[in-house]
């Protein structure tokens, strides 16, 4: 459930017969000097492009339009109890147009207003067509206005599509949400997907045609918030459970392990016991590139003890959990995939001196170790940015692990592991205050998905085996 922003998405397809070619060419979307290196669309963005027509023999053609279409399509399946105690394994699948526009490029508008004609004759030659249509914010199916927008109905050319346009929205359960991103879950149970896709179709005269259609899938991602509203949302505040470890003294011999080993089962032996916990400092609201958490390992030692405790930090572990919620008519499934963002197995001294001192001294713990530092390579930009359309939710948390020892190998000394896991939601990048108004409208700055808690837990339905 990755979204490779960095890879290529291809910018243009091919369609031919044995009479013409039809080629497609994209123009690379507008630049965004927040996010110089993107390849995707993002919300008001204009698809441009060329459509080019090669004739090889004369060729009757009704039409040539150029669509823009998005779509979230899921599958379920689940053993639906018929008859007392038997089970059938039942099938749905549910379709929500999210985006539909198009225009005609052939016939020209001038042609078609004058003419009444259903077809055209094209003679061996080359024709090209320029054609733009845009993105919006929101889903088409959840929001009349956004659909009203829409090339379709604001060109009384196109009317004659309009009609079709209706028929997709057989479904009920529309939700007014921005549009989301590219997915694409497909397992044997389940399936969730959201595409976008540019489409030429050549449409022929008569009932027993076949359309020639050039297909170009389009990448397509949120942007994330601005850089104030990141920086004003407070960090939130986790603490793991406490454990408690028996740690050696600087100076004192590291135990043999024939010692080690009948100190685990006797509790004469006098070590001194550290007490810790984690402490996790992080936004709720995730964004590529920038400094989302803050992690320390608080202790119960004076950072001025002398001689210091000995601790080591035996491995990290940082894991992003993909939660998918996944509907269809009836039935409801919930998904959950790790994703590793770190996993750091090398052992190292953490050096008690070079803990700082709490300000308020809470309870037992007296100071607190920076670990932040080993958190730093971890990259964001390749997941999908949290979503809800209305027929699938992705939402996030955020798990910590961190393993800690008071003996320096492995032998005989599992560490205390402790853990913390936090909801959050996942942005795309930053952009500036001008590209976002730009992007979604001034209107819509203020609403939750940029103040973004994570994805609302209450709103989600029970989870129904
Ligand atoms: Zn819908």
């Amino acid at each position: 459930m990755t979204n490779h922003a960095e890879n290529k998405s291809p910018r243009s397809a091919t369609a031919s017969t044995s009479d013409f070619t039809v080629d497609v060419c994209l123009k690379e979307p507008k630049r965004i000097e927040s996010i110089p290196q993107r390849t995707y669309y993002t919300y008001n963005d204009t698809v441009e492009g060329q459509v080019k027509l090669k004739v090889a023999n004369p060729v009757s053609v009704r039409n040539i339009q150029v669509k823009l279409a998005g779509v979230s399509e899921t599958r379920l399946s689940q053993n639906v109890e018929v008859l007392t105690s038997n089970l059938r394994r039942e099938v749905e699948k549910l379709r929500h147009q999210l985006l539909y526009d198009l225009v005609t490029v052939f016939p020209p508008q001038n042609v078609a207003n004058v003419s009444k004609n259903d077809k055209f004759t094209l003679i061996p030659g080359e024709y090209t067509y320029d054609f733009a249509l845009k993105i919006p914010f929101l889903s088409h199916c959840g929001d009349e206005e956004t659909k009203k927008h829409s090339n379709v109905y604001t060109s009384p050319y196109e009317a004659q599509d309009r009609e079709k346009l209706e028929c997709r929205r057989c479904e009920t359960r529309h939700l007014e949400e921005p549009l989301p991103p590219c997915m694409d879950v497909n397992r044997i149970r389940e399936t969730a997907r959201i595409t976008y896709q540019l489409k030429v179709s050549v449409h022929r005269p008569g009932m027993l045609t076949t359309t020639t259609r050039a297909i170009v899938p389009l990448m397509f991602r949120p942007p994330g918030p601005t850089l104030s509203l990141f920086r004003n949302s407070p960090f939130m505040e986790e603490v793991s459970t406490v454990r408690t470890l028996k740690a050696r003294l600087q100076g004192e011999p590291v135990p043999l392990k024939r010692e080690r080993f009948r100190e685990m089962f006797s509790s004469t032996t006098k070590r001194q016991t550290v007490d810790m916990r984690l402490k996790l400092l992080y936004k709720p609201t995730l964004v590529p590139y920038q400094n989302n958490v803050q992690l320390m390992l608080q202790t119960s030692v004076n950072s001025d003890m002398k001689p210091p405790p000995v601790l080591y930090l035996k491995s990290i572990e940082v894991v992003l959990v993909q939660k998918l919620v996944i509907y269809t008519q009836t039935f409801i499934q919930m998904v959950e995939q790790d994703q590793r963002l770190l996993k750091s197995t090398e052992t190292r001294l953490l050096s008690m001196p070079c803990a700082t001192k709490m300000k308020e001294e809470t309870g037992k713990f007296k100071s607190e170790i920076d670990l932040t530092e080993s958190l730093k390579d971890i990259s964001l930009d390749q997941f999908t940015p949290s979503f809800r359309t209305c027929n699938v939710m992705l939402s996030h948390k955020l798990r910590v692990v961190v393993n800690v020892s008071g003996i320096e190998d492995s032998w005989f000394s599992a560490g205390e592991s402790m853990k913390i896991e936090v909801p959050v939601a996942l942005s795309g990048e930053l952009v500036t205050e001008d590209e976002l108004t730009e992007m979604i409208g001034e209107s819509y700055i203020d609403s939750p998905l940029y103040h973004i808690h994570s994805t609302e837990e209450e709103q989600l339905p029970e989870y129904e085996q």
